[in-house]
This record gives structure tokens, C-alpha cells and sequence, in this order.
């Protein structure tokens, strides 16, 4: 059982003076895996006072010094993949699939900063005016629990990139995950400094981070309701703020679309990561008219779709992070049945034979109105919601019919029409035709999903200030 208590400040393991601890739970069996040493007020402060002296020197390195470092991460970080893999799967019980994916996106959070440095202007010319684009400052960087790794690689790429350096609270919950990636970047022998890392609570070290007048921007993933309180707590010292918050996102099936193929990729997509993923397609829009082949030919991939061990190479969904995400889960399915949308398959309580863990039954509810709770609420589990609609403008209603404006999913064997259909979404991440992901294009959401972008040059855009020279 490991035991996580330091700090990592100023390029060193430190002792924290935070004495509360939090423990690690294996989601698969809920035995104690380890515990965390929750920072506190003045860990924070003091990994903020090494981030703003580093920031001095680092803001000015040249753009081939930060080339060189972000390869070295890069290679610290291959080097580790195993462990990466096998901690994350331990630690909050994502699938082996998905773990292979996110250790990918790790890599790619580097591959896209460097390739965007290759092109990237930090100096522009508008009319007669020199734009200088400067880095903003110390960053500070909070993470969510699922796939924390590859937000904490990708936002401190991008900081890397635009020579800011860092303050990173990640979740409670993946501090032995963040364990391995601080060793990765320790051994890639990084400038003392620039990445400092606090364990701990998020109304703790969090909000320390937010309102400390040291740090210049904040960029963060999770939760919409976190999201909320961040952008107000960062208004006071008018820090730069790049939300990347929860989703709810339709997948609309064309009716000229082939449905043996795009159902059952549906279905499968919307398990991903187990259901914890903010991009996964939950509401699947359908033709009324094809409303009973939907149901038959989801009802057959759900039997397919493989609940159970994580390490397992097969299993599709795994267990909730904690028991407290499973019983919310529960408690949406619940609400399903009482809001009578019609249960295709999955429903309350664990699959047969894994009642030790936070596992939730592959769940599908049919004939459902987009007014109901479960179409209009992220529950952020394995549960799939099919929305039957009548024509094509009814779909786009539906599915802009929401808080949320992270992602969408069209299928139509039609490239043309899919892409008018997407000009009319809002959404900030649009697929045709599959499920993709490009480490150069921006992402982030419309609405209530978030504020700014990630990746590439518009991710890089958002770790800097503009400052106009007139002659
Ligand atoms: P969360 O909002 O509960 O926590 C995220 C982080 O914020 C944690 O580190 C937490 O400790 C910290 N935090 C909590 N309160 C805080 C406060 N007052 N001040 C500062 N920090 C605080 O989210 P979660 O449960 O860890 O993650 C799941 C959520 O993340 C889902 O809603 C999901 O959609 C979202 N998410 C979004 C994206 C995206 O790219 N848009 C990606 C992954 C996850």
C-alpha cells in the first residue's frame, strides 16, 4: 500500500505541512490501495512562490529550448507507459482500452505543442503596430479524476509552449497516477520550478490557487459546477480562465445512414471510458420511422458489450471512480423509470458476479424525450439515451436543445448533408461518420461546456497576452 506525501515543489519531493489524509480505494474491489496527504493553504503558496520565480527566467527561453524540453517529456513519459497504464487501471478502474487510449493522448498532448511551435508567429504585424504575444504567467492547472494524466500532459504542453510555468492540483483521487507522471517529468530533467505539483482538496488547495494574485490564469477540467465556482473566484485578481467542463452530447443518426453499422459503434461509444468521459455521445437521435430497428439492433450490441475487470483486455465498461459516482448513477436510472423513458436494457443494481465493486449495468433507455432529466443531466455512467425525432430541423433542435455545447456525433452516408446538419449544432467538437480526435485542432465548448480552447495554435493562444508596440 503506497502512501503519497510530498509535494513537488521547486524541482523537489517536499514534506507537506498538511497533515489530513485521504484514502485510495480500488473501485474494483473497494480494498485500500494507498492513501494521499492532503496539502493545505501554505503548500499551495509555497508552490506558487517557486512557480512566479521560475517564471522570470523561463518566460524567456527560446522557442528551441522549449522544442527540446517538451521532447524530453515526451520520451519520460513513453518510457513510463507501462506503469501509467497498470496505475490508472488501479487506481480508478478504467478499462485496459481506455487506459491505452489516454496514455495516447498523453503522448499527443506533446507531439501537438511541438508541431504548433514549429509555425507558431509570437510575433505578428497589424497595420503598423509589432503584436507581441508574451506568456501570461504562472498557470494554475486543476484536474478531474478521469484521464487526469492527459489533461495534466496536455496543459502543461501547452504551458511549456508558451513559456508559462505551473502550479497543478490534481484530483484527490489520482494522486498515485500523478505520482508517476511528476517522476516522468522530474527524471526529463525540467528548469527547477516550472511544473509544481499540491495534492489535495479542491475547496483547499483549489480555491488557494484561484484567488492567489500570483497566478495569471487558470485552466481547468471538470465539473460544470466547478467550473461556476472557478470563473468566480477568479474574477477578483482578473485571471485568465480556460474551462473545460462537463457535456451531454447528441449523436444524431441520419435517416440515410446504415444502421447495422453506426448503431452499434453508438452504443459502444457511448460507454467510453465506462461512461466518465464528458465527449461521450449519450443522447443517440433517431428517425421515428427506424425507432423499432434501433431498438432491436442496440438491444443485440448492448449483449455485447463486455462489464467487468479492467485489466482485462475485453471489458468495454468497468466500474464508477467511487462508490459516491455509483450511487448517482443508481439514482439516475431511477429517475428514468419514474420519468418513463422505456428500459431497453441494463437498469438498478450490479451485474451478476461483481457486487464487490461500483459496477453499473450497460444501460439503455429507449423513447425518451429530450425533457427529461436523463437527456438533459450529465450522469457521467453507462447509460445510453435514445431520442426519436421526426425530420432533420427537429433533430437540430433536439440536439441544440441543452445546456451543454461540447460535443457532437453525426452519421449519414451523405459527407454534404452531414456537414449542413453540423454548421447548425453547437457544439465546439463536430464528428462525421466515427469517433475522432486531432491533437491540432481546437477543443473545448459552446454554452455551458466551457470557456476557451485546447490544442494547437488556438490552445497555445489561451497562455498568452497580446501586447501591441506602436513605433
Ligand atoms: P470536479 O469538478 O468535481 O473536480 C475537478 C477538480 O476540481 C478536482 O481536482 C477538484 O478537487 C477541483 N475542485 C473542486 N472544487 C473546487 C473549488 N471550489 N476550487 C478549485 N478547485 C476545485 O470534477 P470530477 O468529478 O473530478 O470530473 C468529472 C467532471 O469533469 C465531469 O463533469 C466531466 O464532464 C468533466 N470533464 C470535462 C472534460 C472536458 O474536456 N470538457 C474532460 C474530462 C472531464
Amino acid at each position: 500500500m503506497e502512501s503519497i506525501d510530498k509535494a513537488y515543489i521547486n524541482g523537489e519531493f517536499v514534506t507537506l505541512t498538511g497533515h489530513e489524509t485521504f484514502e485510495l480505494i480500488n473501485p474494483s474491489d473497494h480494498q485500500k490501495i494507498g492513501e494521499v496527504v492532503l496539502g493545505n493553504e501554505i503548500d499551495a503558496q509555497q508552490a506558487i512562490a517557486a512557480a512566479k520565480e521560475a517564471f522570470k527566467t523561463f518566460s524567456r527561453t527560446s522557442i528551441e529550448e522549449r522544442i527540446l524540453i517538451l521532447n524530453n517529456l515526451k520520451s519520460a513519459v513513453k518510457n513510463r507507459k507501462k506503469d501509467l497504464i497498470e496505475t490508472m487501471i488501479l487506481e480508478y478502474g478504467g478499462t485496459r482500452q481506455f487506459c491505452t487510449a489516454s496514455f495516447q493522448n498523453m503522448i499527443s498532448g506533446f507531439d501537438s505543442m511541438i508541431e504548433t511551435l514549429r509555425h507558431f508567429e509570437f510575433v505578428r504585424k497589424e497595420g503598423n503596430t509589432s503584436v507581441q504575444m508574451t506568456p501570461v504567467g504562472v498557470v494554475g492547472i486543476i484536474t478531474p479524476w478521469n484521464s487526469s494524466n492527459s489533461f495534466i500532459c496536455n496543459k502543461f504542453a501547452t504551458a511549456v509552449a508558451a513559456g508559462c510555468t505551473v502550479v497543478v492540483k490534481p484530483s484527490e483521487m489520482s494522486a498515485l497516477q500523478t505520482r508517476i507522471i511528476i517522476e516522468c517529468f522530474h527524471s526529463a530533467g525540467l528548469p527547477k520550478g516550472i511544473f509544481n505539483v499540491v495534492n489535495g482538496l479542491g475547496n483547499v488547495v483549489g480555491t488557494e490557487i484561484v484567488s492567489s494574485p500570483d497566478i495569471s490564469k487558470i485552466s481547468f477540467t471538470g465539473s460544470t459546477q466547478t467550473g461556476k465556482m472557478i470563473a468566480k473566484g477568479a474574477v477578483d485578481t482578473m485571471k485568465r480562465v480556460t474551462l473545460e467542463l462537463g457535456g451531454k452530447s447528441p449523436n444524431i443518426i441520419l435517416d440515410d445512414a446504415d444502421l447495422t453499422q453506426v448503431i452499434p459503434q453508438a452504443v459502444f461509444a457511448a460507454y467510453m471510458n465506462s461512461g466518465q468521459a464528458c465527449i461521450a455521445p449519450t443522447r443517440l437521435l433517431v428517425p421515428y420511422s427506424k425507432l423499432e430497428e434501433v431498438n432491436a439492433i442496440a438491444k443485440i450490441a448492448v449483449e455485447q458489450v463486455r462489464v467487468g475487470n479492467p485489466e482485462d483486455e475485453e471489458t468495454n465498461v468497468g466500474p464508477m471512480v467511487s462508490e459516491k459516482q455509483y450511487e448517482r448513477v443508481q439514482n439516475y436510472i431511477k429517475i428514468g423509470i419514474e420519468e418513463g423513458a422505456e428500459l431497453l436494457a441494463g437498469g438498478i443494481g450490479k451485474p451478476e458476479g461483481f457486487e464487490n465493486g461500483n459496477f453499473v449495468k450497460a444501460t439503455i433507455f429507449t423513447n425518451v424525450r429530450n425533457d427529461m432529466r436523463i437527456a438533459r443531466e450529465e450522469i457521467f455512467g453507462p447509460v445510453l439515451s435514445i431520442i426519436p425525432y421526426h425530420n432533420d430541423e427537429e433533430a437540430i433542435a433536439i440536439a441544440n436543445d441543452t445546456t451543454y455545447g461540447l460535443a457532437a456525433y453525426i452519421s449519414s452516408q451523405d459527407e454534404r448533408r452531414a456537414v449542413n446538419v453540423a454548421s447548425r449544432i453547437e457544439a465546439g467538437r463536430i464528428c462525421i461518420n466515427g469517433f475522432k480526435h486531432d491533437p491540432l485542432a481546437p477543443f473545448g465548448g459552446f454554452k455551458q461546456s466551457g470557456i476557451g480552447r485546447e490544442f494547437g495554435a488556438y490552445g497555445l493562444e489561451e497562455y498568452l497576452e497580446l501586447k501591441s508596440i506602436l513605433i
